[in-house]
């Protein structure tokens, strides 16, 4: 067997079947990796092939997944790939971010110009894959919103029942619409995401569903796919440093994973540092690193941020996270507060670049690395980010309007001064009569 499961517990390592239908090991109940005996592969001839395929008009070529496929060799027919032509997303080049982070240049990889507006694309094109040949009729997820948005896509084209476990009251609206009009089930759950995500896991062992979690080790095969194509853009000059979001920590797990194979296929000829950002108040893992606790989860009881695709406190893949860190040396993982992510969101949002609030704690990150000198100005740093703008539209106005607060109104609650984040970078709505002169006036003209 060329791709099997293989469980991550370093004293277990049991590899199992791909065509099991398993989350966790079954001997120890550690989590499970895709894993592959690699042939033999020259590396440049696999990245000649990688550019060619951008030229192609065959769709398998078109997806900015599976273009990389001898990268994520588990499928044995490709007739089970549903594409919605994911991947292919942009680096931009963004100055003023970098002079806000206090870095001489700033490169940040667009996720949220994916299909259904996230990186979650890349993983749920090779999630639906795997459902698709193991013959599921039915997928679930449990979701802060981008997971079901995708899901509910991608299962859509594949003519499969979607069923979304979403926490009531606790999702971007632009998430909702679309997990509603791709026709998913959506099931609103008196809780929070990781009561929805126990939900869904048990209910996913004790019936047909399939669980398309990031959990599920075949969707982060699609997610290493952000990396790949990341090195491809760099001409595979590998960046100093890859700053990331961390939620449920599946994202930081594929990087990673997907780094460590491309160093070990000599596609690149060194490791970057990666660096993985949460919000404070959704902080396990940034908690676990900065009191060098590594063996056991630090879970945060009542995970709070208005980043609402990061808003985790018991995240899935935490063993995952670390081993990256420990495989791209030299990073770390951090926290940032509510006013520094809505302060750096609006920035990104100055070069012309929309992302969400969940991928704006990338450059607040940076910002606090760059003045604790841990990141020097000359280095090549990079920036996932993970959402579109659009996603949240409400977050974006709130701010500009100075109408933000950290609790979220949803509930009739009584919200202090203290809770309000400034709108440092606003830029206000202008009301003016319709009238030539006085527009004149106020445009300068
Ligand atoms: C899912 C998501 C994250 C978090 O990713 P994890 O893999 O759960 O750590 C961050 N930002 C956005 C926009 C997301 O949709």
């Amino acid at each position: 067997m060329s791709a099997y499961l293989q469980c991550i517990n370093k004293n277990c390592q049991e590899k199992f079947p791909i065509n099991n239908k398993i989350y966790h090991c079954p001997k120890c109940d550690g989590l499970l990796d895709v894993n592959y005996d690699f042939p033999k592969l020259e590396a440049q001839e696999l990245k000649n092939r990688f550019r060619e395929r951008r030229s192609s008009f065959i769709p398998i070529d078109q997806s900015g997944v599976w273009r990389f496929r001898e990268l994520i060799p588990f499928l044995n027919d490709e007739r089970n790939i549903v594409t919605l032509f994911e991947g292919n997303t942009p680096v931009y080049d963004a100055p003023k971010s970098a002079s806000y982070a206090g870095l001489k240049k700033l490169l940040l990889k667009h996720q949220g110009l994916n299909p259904t507006g996230s990186f979650k694309d890349n993983g749920m094109a090779t999630g639906i894959a795997q459902a698709k040949s193991l013959g599921a009729k039915a997928v679930a997820c449990a979701s802060t919103g981008n997971t079901s948005a995708s899901m509910a896509a991608y299962a859509a084209r594949a003519g499969m029942l979607a069923a979304v476990f979403i926490p009531s009251g606790q999702i971007a609206y632009g998430k909702l619409s679309q997990s509603l009009d791709y026709g998913a089930k959506t099931l609103q759950i008196d809780g929070d995401f990781d009561l929805a995500m126990q939900l869904v896991l048990e209910l996913s062992q004790e019936s047909e569903l399939y669980l398309l979690n990031s959990i599920n080790p075949f969707r982060l095969e699609g997610q290493k796919t952000i990396a790949i194509e990341l090195l491809e853009q760099c001409a595979w000059q590998v960046p100093d440093r890859i700053v990331v979001p961390g939620g449920n920590l599946g994202n930081s797990s594929a990087i990673g994973k997907a780094l460590a194979e491309c160093y070990q296929l000599g596609l690149i000829d060194r490791m970057p540092k990666m660096h993985i950002i949460q919000a404070e108040g959704a902080n396990p893992l940034a908690q676990m690193w900065s009191k060098g606790e590594r063996d056991k989860l630090l879970m945060v009881e009542k995970a709070s941020t208005l980043a609402t695709a990061i808003k985790i406190g018991n995240p899935v893949s935490w063993q995952k996270a670390l081993r990256a860190l420990d495989w791209c040396k030299g990073g770390g993982c951090h926290q940032v507060s509510e006013q520094e992510i809505a302060d750096a969101k609006a920035i990104i949002g100055s070069d012309g670049i929309g992302s969400e609030p969940a991928s704006a704690v990338t450059l607040a990150g940076i910002r606090n690395l760059v003045s604790s000198g841990i990141i020097d100005k000359e280095e090549r740093v990079v920036a996932i980010l993970t959402g579109n703008l659009l996603k949240d539209p409400d977050y974006t106005v709130n701010y500009h309007l100075d109408s933000l607060y950290q609790k979220s109104q949803t509930k009739i609650e009584i919200i202090s001064q203290q809770d309000k984040i400034l709108a440092n970078f606003a830029n206000r709505p202008v009301q003016v009569a319709a009238e030539k002169n006085t527009i004149k006036q106020v445009l300068g003209l």
